[in-house]
């Protein structure tokens, strides 16, 4: 059919297009790194509870405590794997800190440590006793005699 002059195609939603084009590239690397006739039957998928982006991994690459991250690069979210009843379940996987001072419990998702880069800092309250925390992704040296690491 001949188009009408002025008739301009549909204009792209571009932020969608882009999460589109990425949940595209993310599903033919997959596939590219699977043994095509694998893939149908092998796959775990499930939602990120934290962004609602769909996680996809071939199951045959997973194994017990696997840790998967969420694709979303905004996310922080890690879930570590568990098998069971022939099913994979997708458990968040958290870092626990205990307050020194008054000993309440803090959860964070790990990757707000994990995705630190070396000396890179970051701080949290304690919900207890408002103590204030600063976490830095360090490489430490010292004499072994001083016991490194070893808090008392
Ligand atoms: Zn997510
Ligand atoms: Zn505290």
């Amino acid at each position: 059919m001949p188009r009408k002059k002025g008739q301009h195609p549909q204009e792209f939603d571009e932020p969608k297009l882009r999460t589109f084009l990425e949940d595209v590239i993310e599903y033919v690397e997959l596939i590219a790194s699977t043994k095509f006739d694998a893939y149908f039957s092998y796959t775990a998928t499930f939602s990120c509870e934290k962004c609602g982006h769909s996680i996809v991994r071939n199951s045959e690459l997973l194994d017990e405590e696997t840790i998967v991250e969420c694709q979303n690069e905004q996310c922080n979210a890690s879930y570590i794997t568990h098998f069971d009843n022939d099913a994979f379940r997708f458990e968040p996987y958290f870092i626990t800190l205990d307050c020194k001072n008054c000993d309440q419990r803090a959860q964070f998702d790990a990757n707000t440590f994990l995705k630190l880069k070396t000396n890179e800092t970051t701080t949290f309250a304690c919900n207890g006793c408002d103590t204030r925390y600063l976490v830095r992704w360090t490489l430490e040296y010292g004499p072994e005699s001083d016991a490194l690491g070893q808090e008392k």
